[in-house]
């Protein structure tokens, strides 16, 4: 049995199952509730009454922090760089949670990482749990490595979308797993960086699994609209009855379907992991109103 539905598809006259984390988890998120669940158990055991979190005005994680938070009664801390925009309907949605949004410089921003600035904001703000940007830590891989329960053994191509990796390095690293594994990113950039940082929390059992990270260039920079890519998302939504999100998952199936033309993964069985990130429709349709009316 799988963790989440799971659907089968046809893309490019081939089957293809999709894992519907979407489905499973709509409040969180998707892959955002395994890469959140033992962050926060953590917190909460080792009595951590705040969490603290970094993102883009649209989140996704921000978003699925700010909901985890609410229900298991923590408080939230948002730090994004820029200026605040209460039209902003991500921002709307984790406010009324209750999460508490703080402004810093985009120079400021650029320290997120830093041991030393972390200091600074723990003294500002007192005892707080610290998630870094994107959420990905030693803890969401660990979550992440869920994601396949039940089916670890059943698929010879298994694809991902790719943000800062802590998905696909968790599902690199299921138990048993007899898959590759490709990445789809997300981020144009990051070609020398990003395998590297996936690379870090591969464990030793999982060190002989194929796997690799694709970036997918023609459709546009992260989270940027691309005119292509909504008629993709389009398109995709009226042939199979699945949302892709506009972020992540419309690339990854589009990517998929590059994939499957070169007629290399013929007979392969294969599983495209819908990783969720649907509320980042309401950001792209506030975003790209006027580019997406110009399109219809
Ligand atoms: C956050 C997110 C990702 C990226 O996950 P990473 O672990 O950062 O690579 C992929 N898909 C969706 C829908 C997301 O919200």
């Amino acid at each position: 049995m799988s963790i989440a539905p799971i659907t089968t598809i046809t893309l490019q006259g081939q089957l293809v199952d999709v894992l519907r984390l979407e489905l499973a988890f709509p409040d969180i998120e998707g892959n955002k509730h395994f890469k959140l669940k033992y962050n926060l158990s953590h917190a909460l055991e080792a009595g951590y009454r705040s969490v603290m979190t970094f993102g883009g005005n649209f989140s996704n994680h921000v978003y699925a922090t700010a909901y985890a938070c609410k229900q298991l009664g923590l408080h939230a801390i948002f730090i994004l760089r820029g200026e605040d925009d209460s039209h902003n309907p991500t921002l709307k949605y984790v406010r009324n949670l209750g999460m508490e949004t703080r402004f810093i410089s985009r120079d400021m921003y650029k320290m997120r990482n830093m041991p030393e600035y972390i200091d600074t904001l723990a003294q500002q703000f007192g005892r707080i749990y610290i998630l870094p940007e994107g959420g990905t830590n030693d803890l969401a891989v660990k979550g992440c490595a869920e994601i396949l329960t039940g089916i670890a053994d059943q698929y010879d191509q298994i694809l991902c979308p790719v943000g800062t990796g802590g998905t696909l390095a968790g599902l690199i690293n299921t138990p048993g797993l007899t898959a590759q594994v490709t990445g789809v990113s997300a981020l144009t950039g990051g070609q020398d960086t990003l395998t590297p940082a996936v690379q870090k929390f591969i464990l030793p059992h999982a060190q002989h699994v194929q796997w690799k990270i694709m970036f997918e260039k023609t459709m546009g920079k992260y989270a940027q609209f691309h005119p292509g890519l909504h008629k993709y998302l389009q398109a995709f939504v009226a042939d199979h009855a699945i949302k892709p999100d506009p972020v992540y998952t419309g690339k990854m199936f589009y990517f998929t379907e590059e994939l499957l033309k070169t007629g290399n993964w013929n007979n392969q069985r294969i599983l495209c992991v819908h990783t969720g990130g649907l509320q980042g429709w309401a950001g792209w349709q506030y975003r790209y109103a006027n580019a997406i009316a110009r399109l219809n």
